[in-house]
Parts: structure tokens; C-alpha cells; sequence
């Protein structure tokens, strides 16, 4: 199908982008990837009058490590996440959640700021970025702001971030020694979004008990499943398999999916405590090994 007609820009910084929808306002909408916009734009779901293309902003794409903070420019793409070498060595779960996206053509265009403004329960960075305790910086009319991960999402499609404002970077605080991770994904075949996936990100502390964890699901839900239960019962302890067991069960018990082609609700929510208790053992060994 053909979308409806548009203009097309192409900002250079950040702050010719911020012109540019403060210029076209609610009839316009930022352009990263395309790899979610244009097939809505091509079905007719959205008809933005202007497109504000951010995938040359330089700034955007700067992938460093400052003040403990893992700072990923908005624009990165999931090739570039799935490269990176600081990634690899420092936050591995970024780039294990990349490598399970989509194509490599998606992965070549499709952005990290994208895939989590987009809002989409299906896409797999958000419950990622919840599990990290990462936070993304909006800029807009009103300046900059910081909004935890954990709350961004609203419902279906709907996020914190207001119309015109653009979403710049996304914060992960470094995990420290001990720390391992893991993002287990169930899916019909290559390619596909999440029938169900879990993210673990946790350390070890003294006598090998757990001093951090966060654990989020996909795709079970409206938006992403930031699992506190299961993350009390483990916070503290030495992580136990009859612990690890509760843990899946709340997972399982946690989830509100619908009925449809990834399969019936029942079949998805037991399928997010398996890849929870999958996420879990897997994370734990990780951390052992770290
Ligand atoms: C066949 C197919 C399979 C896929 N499989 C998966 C999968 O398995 N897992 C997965 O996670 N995703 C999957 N995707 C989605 C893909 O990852 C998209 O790239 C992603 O959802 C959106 O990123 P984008 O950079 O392409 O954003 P775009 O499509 O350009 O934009 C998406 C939305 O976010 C807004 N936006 C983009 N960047 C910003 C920003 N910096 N600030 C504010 N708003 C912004 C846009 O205005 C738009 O509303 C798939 C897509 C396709 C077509």
C-alpha cells in the first residue's frame, strides 16, 4: 500500500529537529528507523503531513561510558548495539535482546530510541531497559527531562513522551563485577516478535547473594512487565533452583495476554515463566562466571 502524501526533512542536530517539530507540531512525527513508522504510515494507520528524518544526526548515534552510565544515543541502530564493543564487554544484554530483532535489514535501520517511543508490548528493548533500571532524556519545548524505564509506558502505544519532544538517549547504569544477564525469547520462527521473552539482569554480593535484580516480560501484556514480586522474593537471598521456581510461577501468574496468532493466553503466560526461569538460571550462572 501507498501512504498518504508527506514532507520530508532531514534534521542534521539535535536542535534542527526540535525546530522542525516545533515548526510542523502535531502534524509532524520524527523518522528514525522507519522500520515501524512506514509500515503504519503504508496501512494507513498513521498520516503524518511532515516527516523529521533524526537518522543523520551525528550526536544521536554516540554510543560512550561516563560517570557509570552507559550512554546510547537515541539513533543507535540494533547493528551498531549488536557490534559494539563497550556493549559486549559491559552490558552484554543490550546487544543479546539486538541480535534477536527482527532481520538484519530491520537491525541495519530500526533504532534503539525508536523501538522504545514506539510503544509496542511486542518489541524487546523496553522490558530490557526495565530489567537494566535504565532511563531515557526527552528533549522539548519545556527542555530536557528524565524518565525511568520503569513507568515510561502508559498502555498500548502510549508513553511518557509528549508530542514534540524527542527522545535523545538512553542511561544504563554500568552493571558492576558479578553482574550477568540474559534475554530468553520464545518465538514461532526467526524473525518474529515474542510469543513471550524475559529479561534477568542481576549481581552477585557477599556469600554469593543476590544484590541487585531486575526482571521484565514482552508481549504478555499491554506493555512491558516490570516483575517486583519476583525481584523481592530475590533480592537479598542466595538464588535457590525451588527460588528460581517461585519466581517463573509469579511470572507466569503476572501476565494478561491475549488470545491470538502467537497462540491462547494460557499457552503465552506459561511460556513467560518458562523463559523467566530459563532468563534466571542463565543470569545466575553468568554472574558466577563474571
Ligand atoms: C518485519 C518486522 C519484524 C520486526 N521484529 C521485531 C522484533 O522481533 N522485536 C522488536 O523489538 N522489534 C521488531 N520490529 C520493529 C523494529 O524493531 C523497529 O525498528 C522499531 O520498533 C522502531 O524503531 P525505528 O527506529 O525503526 O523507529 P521508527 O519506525 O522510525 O519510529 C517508530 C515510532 O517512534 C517514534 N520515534 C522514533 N525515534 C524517536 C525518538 N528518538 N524520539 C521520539 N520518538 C521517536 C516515531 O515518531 C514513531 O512514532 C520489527 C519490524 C518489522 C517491520
Amino acid at each position: 500500500m501507498i501512504p498518504a502524501s508527506f514532507e520530508y526533512h532531514r534534521a542534521r542536530t539535535i536542535d534542527e529537529a526540535l525546530e522542525l517539530l516545533a515548526k510542523y507540531g502535531e502534524d509532524a512525527k520524527i523518522l528514525a528507523g522507519g522500520q515501524s513508522l512506514l509500515p503504519m504510515m503504508k496501512l494507513r494507520l498513521a498520516s503524518p503531513g511532515h516527516l523529521v528524518d533524526i537518522s543523520e544526526v551525528a550526536q544521536l548515534k554516540e554510543l560512550r561510558e561516563a560517570d557509570g552510565l552507559i550512554r546510547i544515543g537515541a539513533a543507535a541502530t540494533e547493528t551498531a548495539l549488536l557490534h559494539s564493543a563497550l556493549l559486549r564487554g559491559k552490558c552484554p544484554l543490550i546487544g543479546e535482546a539486538a541480535a534477536q530483532i527482527g532481520d538484519p535489514q530491520i537491525r541495519n535501520r530500526g533504532t534503539l530510541g525508536g523501538n522504545l517511543a514506539h510503544g509496542d508490548p511486542g518489541n524487546d528493548h523496553p522490558s530490557v531497559m526495565i530489567a537494566l533500571g535504565a532511563s531515557v532524556i526527552a528533549r522539548g519545548p519545556a527542555g530536557e527531562r528524565r524518565l525511568p524505564m520503569d513507568g515510561f509506558y502508559r498502555g498500548l502505544y502510549d508513553t511518557q513522551l509528549e508530542p514534540l519532544e524527542l527522545l535523545t538517549e538512553i542511561q544504563v547504569p554500568t552493571p558492576p563485577a558479578r553482574s550477568g544477564a540474559a534475554y530468553l525469547k520464545l518465538k514461532r520462527k526467526i524473525g518474529d516478535f515474542a510469543t513471550a521473552a524475559s529479561a534477568v539482569q542481576l549481581s552477585l554480593g557477599e556469600g554469593d547473594t543476590c544484590a541487585r535484580i531486575g526482571i521484565a516480560l514482552t508481549n504478555v501484556a499491554p506493555m512491558p512487565l516490570r516483575l517486583s514480586g519476583a525481584e523481592a522474593l530475590l533480592a537479598g537471598k542466595r538464588i535457590t533452583a525451588e527460588l528460581i521456581e517461585q519466581a517463573a510461577q509469579i511470572a507466569t501468574g503476572a501476565c494478561d495476554a491475549a488470545d491470538d496468532f502467537h497462540g491462547p493466553s494460557e499457552y503465552r503466560a506459561q511460556m513467560a515463566g518458562e523463559m523467566t526461569r530459563r532468563a534466571l538460571a542463565g543470569a545466575l550462572e553468568r554472574a558466577r562466571r563474571d
